[in-house]
C-alpha cells in the first residue's frame, strides 16, 4: 500500500497566496475609507537575542510576514515589558508574537501574559487558552491550528474519528485537543505517564505526534487506516527528524505528514492568517461596523473552531 503525502509546503504556498489577496484588500480599503489611514496593521515579532532557535524562528515569520505584504517589526529589547505596554497601545500594530524559548522562561511567561489578548495571534495568553479550552473563538497556537489547516486541505473526516494525541504541551498537544474535540472527535491525549502508549496509538483514525522524541511512533504502534500528523521537530546528526519513524510508518497507513516539508512550513502561516483576522477586524471596528458597545472580546475569533 501506498500512504499520501500531506504536503505542507504546497499547503504553505497556497495559503500564502490567499493572505496576499487579504492583505491587498485590506490596503485598498483603507486607502478607500480614509486617506489618512493607508497603514494596514503590522504584526510585531519578540525575542531576547539569546536562544538561537527562537531568534531563528522570529527572522522566518519576519520573512514569511513580509512575503504577504504584512509589515512587520522584529524587536529584540532588553525591556521588553515596556515594548508590549507600547504594542499594546499602538493602533497600527494588530499581532504580538513571542519567539520562543527564552533564555529565562519565567521572565517569557510574564512577558506573554501582558500582551492584550486582542493581539495574542500565537495564541499565548491563557485567556485565549481559557476560551479555546471552553469552546469559544479565541486565537489558537499556530502549530495547533496548522494541524488543523492540514486535515482540512485534504479532506479528511475528523467528525466522530478517534483522534489520539500524544504530548500535553500548553503550544501543541493541549490545544490540538480543543480544536479536534471541538470538531467532535473522540479525543485521547497520551503522555509521558500514559500506560501502554502503543495501545492507545493503534486505534487512532487521526494520529498527531507532539512529544519531541525522535522517531517515538513506529509502524507497529499505528494501523493501517490512520492519518499520521508529525508536529515533531528535532535537531539529530545531520539535520531534523519528527517523532513518527517516517520510513518505516509511511508505507503502513493512510496518509502522513513528513518532516521536514509538513506541519512546519504551514505553522508561520497560521500565526499570518490570524494576524490578517486580527487587522480585518480592526478595519471594521475603525469603520464603525462593531465595538458599539466596545466589546473588545468580538475583536478575537478564528475560523478554526466549529461553534455548531
Ligand atoms: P514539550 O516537551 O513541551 O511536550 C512534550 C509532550 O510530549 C509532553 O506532554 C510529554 O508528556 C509528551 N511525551 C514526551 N515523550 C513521550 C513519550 N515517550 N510517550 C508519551 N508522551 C511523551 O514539547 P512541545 O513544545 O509540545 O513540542 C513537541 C514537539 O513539537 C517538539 O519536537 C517540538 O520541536 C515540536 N514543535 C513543532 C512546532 C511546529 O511548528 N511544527 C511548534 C512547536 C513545537
Amino acid at each position: 500500500m501506498s500512504s499520501r503525502l500531506l504536503d505542507g509546503r504546497e499547503l504553505a504556498s497556497r495559503l500564502r497566496r490567499e493572505l496576499q489577496h487579504r492583505v491587498a484588500a485590506l490596503g485598498s480599503q483603507q486607502a478607500g475609507d480614509d486617506a489618512n489611514a493607508r497603514l494596514i496593521p503590522s504584526l510585531a515579532i519578540l525575542h531576547d537575542g539569546a536562544v538561537e532557535a527562537a531568534e531563528l524562528y522570529a527572522a522566518s515569520l519576519d520573512r514569511a510576514a513580509r512575503a504577504v505584504g504584512l509589515p512587520a517589526q522584529l524587536i529584540g529589547t532588553s525591556d521588553a515589558a515596556a515594548a508590549i505596554d507600547r504594542l499594546n497601545a499602538d493602533p497600527d500594530v494588530a499581532g504580538i508574537v513571542i519567539a520562543q524559548p527564552f533564555a529565562d522562561p519565567p521572565a517569557a511567561r510574564r512577558l506573554v501574559e501582558r500582551i492584550d489578548p486582542t493581539k495574542d495571534v500565537d495564541g499565548a495568553t491563557p485567556t485565549n487558552a481559557g476560551w479555546l479550552a471552553r469552546g469559544e473563538p479565541a486565537f489558537v497556537p499556530a502549530t495547533a491550528l496548522a494541524v488543523v489547516a492540514m486535515l482540512e486541505a485534504h479532506g479528511i473526516e475528523v467528525r466522530g474519528r478517534r483522534a489520539v494525541i500524544i504530548g500535553r504541551s500548553a503550544v501543541v498537544g493541549r490545544p490540538v485537543a480543543s480544536l479536534l474535540l471541538e470538531r467532535d472527535a473522540t479525543v485521547v491525549v497520551c503522555h509521558r505517564a500514559t500506560r501502554n502508549l502503543a495501545r492507545e496509538t493503534r486505534r487512532a483514525d487521526i494520529l498527531v505526534a507532539a512529544a519531541g522524541s525522535p522517531g517515538l511512533v513506529r509502524a507497529e504502534m499505528v494501523n493501517r487506516s490512520a492519518v499520521v500528523i508529525d508536529c515533531g521537530i528535532n535537531a539529530v546528526p545531520g539535520g531534523i527528524a519528527g517523532d513518527v519513524d517516517f520510513a518505516t510508518v509511511a508505507p503502513v497507513v493512510r496518509a502522513i505528514t513528513p518532516v521536514p516539508g509538513g506541519i512546519g512550513p504551514v505553522t508561520p502561516m497560521m500565526v499570518l492568517r490570524q494576524t490578517v483576522e486580527a487587522a480585518e477586524r480592526r478595519a471594521s471596528a475603525a469603520r464603525g461596523q462593531q465595538l458599539e458597545d466596545g466589546d473588545g472580546r468580538r475583536l478575537i475569533g478564528h475560523q478554526g473552531v466549529n461553534q455548531a
